[in-house]
Order: C-alpha cells, then sequence, then structure tokens
C-alpha cells in the first residue's frame, strides 16, 4: 500500500526538507551526474534538482539555470510537490500560473517543464527534479518515466548522503560520523581522565580560490589539504570534515601543549605545500587553527567544539595563517 502523503503540511515537510541537511551545500557528484543525464537523456537545456523551501526554491544541482535560488512564489515546483504526480507543462504562456512569471518572461526562458516529486521516506515531497525547455513541447510517458527513475535515484541519494560516515570527496569523516565517534571518545577520555584535544581548522580566503580559479580547483584543494592533514593522524585520531572548507581532528591522550605542535606543523605543511592545479600550475593556501584540550567543565561534545571554534576565530581575527590554543579551564 502507498504511504500516506502529506500534502497540507508544510511546516511537516520543511522540518522533513531541514533534516535532510542539504540547503546551501556545495555541490555533490551524484545530483551532477542526474542533472547531465537528464539533460543529455531528454535533450533539454535545463535540467535541476530543486528543493523547496518554506519561501524559495533552491536548486541542489543545475545545469541551464543561472540563479542558485529563487523565490518560492515564482517557481513552477511548488506546484509540484503540491501533487502526487508529476507535474507537466507543455507551454507555460497557455498556464495562468506560470504565463507571467519571471522565469517564464525573462532568463532562462522557460516554456516547458516536466517535474517530478521528490519524497522522502515520511512521504513528504521536498523538491522536485525538473526538465525544462525554451520552447513549447510534449514530454512522452517515456520521458516521464526516465525523469521518475532519476528522481528515485536523487531521493536515494538524498538519504545516503544523510547516514554517510565519509565524505566522498575528501575520505574524512563526515560532520555526522565525526561527531558519532568523537562522542564516544569524549566520554571515555573523561570517565578515565585522561587528556585529548581537538583541533578547528579552517581554509583562509577559501571564497577567494573559488571565485578566481573555479568550484572544481576548489575541490581539488580541499582534496589535497585534507591528505596533508591524514599524513599527521595517528591510528586512533579522527579527522573530520565539519561543512564545505572546514575540517576537524581530535587527538586521544594528546595534551593542548602537544596538539598545538601538531597544528603548527600542519599550519606550516599547508602553507608551504603548493596545491596543483589540473591544467598545470600550482597555487599556495594557507588555514587558521583552533586548539582546545577537554576539560571536565564541558559537559557536552558542542561546548568542547565551540571552545575550538573560539580558538580559530580568534586565529583569523588575529590575521589568519595562525594557530591559537585554548587557555586551560
Ligand atoms: P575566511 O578566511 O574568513 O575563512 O574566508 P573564507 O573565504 O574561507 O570563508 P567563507 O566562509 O566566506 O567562504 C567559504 C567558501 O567555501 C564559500 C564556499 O563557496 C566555499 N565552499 C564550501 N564548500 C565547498 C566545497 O565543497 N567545494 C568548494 N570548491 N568550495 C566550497
Ligand atoms: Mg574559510
Ligand atoms: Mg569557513
Amino acid at each position: 500500500m502507498d504511504n500516506a502523503l502529506l500534502l497540507d503540511d508544510d511546516d511537516g515537510r520543511v522540518a522533513a526538507l531541514r533534516r535532510l541537511d542539504v540547503l546551501d551545500t556545495a555541490v555533490e557528484e551524484p545530483f551532477e551526474k542526474i542533472v547531465t543525464l537528464v539533460r543529455t537523456v531528454l535533450a533539454v537545456p535545463i535540467a535541476t534538482v530543486t528543493l523547496v523551501d518554506r519561501d524559495r526554491q533552491w536548486f541542489k544541482a543545475r545545469r541551464g539555470m543561472e540563479q542558485s535560488e529563487t523565490p518560492r512564489v515564482v517557481s513552477f515546483c511548488t506546484h509540484t510537490i503540491q501533487q502526487r504526480d508529476p507535474l507537466i507543462i507543455e507551454n507555460a504562456l497557455d498556464d495562468p500560473r506560470f504565463a507571467e512569471s519571471p522565469l517564464v518572461v525573462g532568463p532562462p526562458y522557460v516554456r516547458s517543464y516536466a517535474g517530478i516529486p521528490l519524497r522522502t521516506p515520511e512521504g513528504y515531497n521536498v523538491g522536485a527534479l525538473c526538465a525544462m525547455d525554451t520552447r513549447p513541447r510534449r514530454f512522452s510517458p517515456a520521458d516521464i518515466a526516465i525523469l521518475s527513475n532519476f528522481a528515485n535515484i536523487v531521493c536515494d541519494e538524498l538519504e545516503l548522503r544523510l547516514i554517510a560516515q565519509v565524505d566522498h570527496l575528501t575520505g574524512a569523516l563526515t560532520r555526522r560520523g565525526f561527531v558519532d565517534q568523537a562522542q564516544r571518545e569524549m566520554e571515555r577520555t573523561l570517565r578515565y581522565g585522561r587528556a585529548s584535544s581537538l583541533i578547528m581548522i579552517d581554509v583562509d580566503h577559501f571564497k577567494r580560490v573559488n571565485d578566481t580559479y573555479g568550484h572544481s580547483i576548489g575541490d581539488q584543494v580541499l582534496k589535497q589539504i585534507a591528505s596533508l592533514a591524514e599524513t599527521t593522524l595517528r591510528p586512533c585520531d579522527l579527522f573530520g570534515r565539519l561543512g564545505g572548507e572546514e575540517f576537524a581532528l581530535l587527538m586521544p591522550e594528546t595534551s593542548g601543549a602537544a596538539a598545538l605542535v601538531v597544528a603548527e606543523r600542519l599550519r606550516n605543511t599547508i602553507a608551504e605545500h603548493p596545491m596543483t592545479l589540473h591544467g598545470g600550475g600550482t597555487i599556495h593556501v594557507t588555514a587558521s587553527f583552533g586548539v582546545a584540550e577537554l576539560s571536565a567543565s564541558f559537559n557536552t561534545l558542542t561546548a568542547w567544539l565551540e571552545r575550538a571554534d573560539t580558538m580559530l576565530y580568534a586565529a583569523k581575527s588575529g590575521g589568519r595563517n595562525r594557530t591559537q590554543l585554548a587557555e586551560p579551564m
């Protein structure tokens, strides 16, 4: 039997979307591949993985669409997610819901649209996989079947990325993987009265790297930074990518002073290492570090992470390419 489809519960829907923890995240390979395939297989100029937030639609992946998000009111997908079946528009100019839409009267001049709802296991439509054309067209049943199959893959990928313990780009632990393991390590350390230290790392002016060389070079730089970090690890250390260009290193059995030495060594290694670009050539990047030793006064992992993060922030405001060690608490 079909699960309930919770079409009228927008609060629940938005909560389900937020739980996926995908809004405003960086480009990810599986979704890129899917929009590329949709565009090729259906021969459309525009394909998107669209997530419908409370007031906006945000594109997890897009081809042929300049904007990274648009207001929800102008979106096609806000209609798609209100139904169980695909939404198909042969000519937007003939449809009063869309004829005046900025996406129709302005770039990218959408004329036809096919959107398959992206449905979570709980039964919420959180977005749509969309194929769009700049001319009117019919989508055949075969087109819709293909698009529906791709939409199922998108839904699977959204679930997979949520349970992933390893980050596919860098091989570091994901935030979730890091937090799970760090929590266990923290309990053990406090129970046995041992030392343990946390290092937070954030790449300096990384936005500039992306802006200057492009996102895919940015990705290659992150990969190289992660492998430099990994060469400094002992087997029991935990290394995670907490978000975009931010990493954390948890070192069991390590005092703050010893972790400071590790952080400084890694900071120098990164600063001196020429990062190779695919097309030839190299660039240099730096990173800032915050270090905090575990103290019994931290009741939660969050408190410990915040302490290291405060130090990282101090290293940034102190001029970047620096390490800041927290005072013992
Ligand atoms: P700061 O020195 O203050 O840290 O400056 P910043 O530019 O590094 O900091 P900001 O947080 O403003 O920018 C981080 C940038 O990292 C913005 C975002 O586009 C980029 N980014 C996040 N995740 C990824 C990713 O997976 N790949 C690439 N290439 N870029 C990413
Ligand atoms: Mg940064
Ligand atoms: Mg950052």
